[in-house]
Parts: C-alpha cells; structure tokens; sequence
C-alpha cells in the first residue's frame, strides 16, 4: 500500500510503497482507514520547523494520529471488537511492561508511542492498532466526523483543567480545531464563549457556524478590540491554544482576578509575562495535554450524541492521494479541518 511518511530529519513528506499490515499480533487488530484529518501537529513535522526532533528514532514513519476506521482483521484476544465494526482510536500506546502499565493504570506510563508520531499512522489503508486503544462507534456516524475525537479530547481535558462551569466567561485563544473543540464543548457545559483568531477568516466563520458567542480577528484589529469584545467584564477562564507565546499576556491581560489561564498550544519557545501583576491578581496558570481513557470515552458519547452540529468543522474532505495538497492548504490556513479519505 502506499503510505504518507516522514523519513529525513528535513522539510517534506514521502509517499512510499510498504507492505500492507497482515496478520495482527495478540491483541492487536489492523484497522481499514475511512477518514483520517491532517493536524497541526502534523504540518509542523511535514514543514520541519521545530519541536518535533524526537521522531528521527522513527523515521520511516507513517504520519496520520486522528483516525476513524472499520475494524478489518482481528489478533487473538480482543475482546468484543467485530471485524466491519466502527471504531474511532486513541493514539497514544502504552508500554505495557512498566510498573504503572503492569498495575494497570495506563494513564500514567510514562514510555508511550503515538500512532502516527513514533509509530505507523493512518495517512494509508491500514493501519495496526492495540485492541484496547480502539472505541467502538454505533453505524452511521460520518468518519470523518469520528476523526475529530483525536483534538476534541485534547479540548475536553483542558476544559477540565480549567474546570469551566455553566455560566463561565470563556475566551479561546486560536480558533484552529482544538480552539474550535474547546469552544462547542464549553457551549455545551453551558459557558458563554468568545474566540479569538490571527489572519484566521476562515477559522473564524468555522467558528461562528459552530455557534461561538463572538470572534475578533486581531489581524488588523483597532487597539483595544480585545477589551472591547470583553463588555464590562473580564474573562472567567483563558484558554490558549496557538502555541504563540505572545498570546499568553494578551489573554492573562483580559483574565479577571483569581481567573484560571490554560495553556494548550505547543511552544516552540520560551513564554514571558509580567509576573508582579500574576501575583497581584491571584491568576492561575496551567497546562494541560493528552486525555485520559475516561476523558476519551467521554469524548465518544459527545460525538455520537451531536455529531451533526460538529459536522461544519470539516470543512475539506481529500481523497488520501492528494495529501500533501491538503497539507498545503493546512499551511495556508485555508478552511478548517482537512480530512483524508483512503
Ligand atoms: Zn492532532
Ligand atoms: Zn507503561
């Protein structure tokens, strides 16, 4: 089959003929790709631009880490997972020999491989999975939707670590599809939500068809247009999202005392803030990354129960042939989500 991957430690990507993924090991299944969308995180490994250098061990690597599939050939001892079944999968794969592996709790080992980062992804027709890192989705769930489970679990835990309520002013910072995810599953949990973007049109119409209280594009913006976006209150919870450093005092400069700033994007550099005023106001900084297996269950039931309205955050479907075309368009900032279709 043909695979999307990353081989030199330089700018690009390679499509490469390797052999198709055959009999699964124990307690592995090898899942048929049907949607599978092109992260930030990926455009950053494809533009070799930093921050990704723990992959050379890996290369050949093929790329893809937010995925929906059909299960398509079972190892032995699987548990309950049919072959034809629906399933959306979490990326990350633990050791399973160390001692927090061994004692079961899984959410803490500290030696883990992300599908599609240290070991083969889904930009191809298949890809092999551990059983247990597979959730089984009803039928009729659009996968390309599915494939948004990936950044809505990373959303979902850092409105956990804000521990956003009903009520809350929320403001997003980066209206890519993390900030997009924070912003719908805040709504949900009844916050008002604004969000804001940088040279982000496009994003930002994502956002507004999503149901986002309001945007600013600062891009161009007055002085003062994120103090007037805010009315004649400050924001309960700050959560950023653009991996920029210098969003980090933008947002702590609209966060009302004792407000709780999240810090969600990846930086490639060093973040500075005026650390008096922190003080002063009591703000609470925090960072947050990966979900937990809870977290993504609970990340299942949401999208079973409102796939439809998440369906406007794919805004471009590829088939898996014009990747880098889509990777492109990603670079670009044009639409949202870019998903691709085997
Ligand atoms: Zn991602
Ligand atoms: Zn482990």
């Amino acid at each position: 089959m043909q695979a999307l991957q990353k081989i030199t430690a330089a700018f690009g990507l390679e499509w490469r003929d390797v052999p198709e993924p055959e009999q699964p090991g124990a307690q592995e299944v090898i899942v048929a790709v049907s949607a599978a969308g092109i992260c930030g995180s990926d455009v950053h490994i494809y533009d070799w631009s930093g921050g990704y250098e723990f992959l050379r061990g890996a290369f050949p690597v093929t790329l893809g880490h937010e995925f929906a599939g059909r299960v398509a050939i079972l190892g032995a001892d699987v548990g309950s997972l049919s072959v034809g079944e629906p399933v959306v999968v979490i990326p990350s794969v633990e050791c399973g020999v160390c001692k927090h592996c061994v004692a079961g709790r899984l959410d803490d080992c500290r030696d883990r491989r992300g599908i599609g980062m240290l070991r083969d992804g889904a930009f191809a027709t298949h890809v092999r999975v551990p059983a247990r890192n597979c959730l089984p989705l009803p039928a009729g769930i659009d996968a390309a939707v599915a494939s948004l489970a990936e950044p809505l679990s990373i959303g979902l835990s850092a409105l956990k670590t804000a521990q956003v309520k009903a009520g809350d002013r929320v403001l997003v910072m980066g209206p890519g599809t993390i900030g997009q995810a924070i912003a719908m599953l805040a709504k949900a949990q009844g916050a008002q939500v604004a969000i804001v973007g940088h040279n982000d049109a496009e994003r930002l119409a994502t956002a507004r068809t999503l149901g986002v209280d309001a945007t600013l594009d600062i891009e161009g913006a007055p002085e003062g247009a994120m103090r007037a976006l805010l009315g004649d209150r400050e924001y309960d919870v700050v959560i950023e999202a653009t991996g920029a450093s210098a969003a980090v005092q933008a947002g702590l400069d609209v966060l009302r005392p004792s407000g709780v700033f999240v810090v969600c994007g990846i930086h490639g550099k060093p973040i500075s803030f005026d650390g008096a005023k922190l003080v002063r106001m009591r703000h609470q900084i925090r960072g947050t990354y990966r979900a937990s297996r809870e977290t993504w269950h609970e990340v299942r039931d949401f999208l079973v129960a409102h796939h439809a309205s998440l369906a406007p955050m794919v805004t471009h479907r590829l088939p898996l042939a014009q990747a880098l075309e889509g990777f492109e368009m990603a670079r670009r900032k044009i639409g949202s989500k870019i998903v691709l279709v085997p």
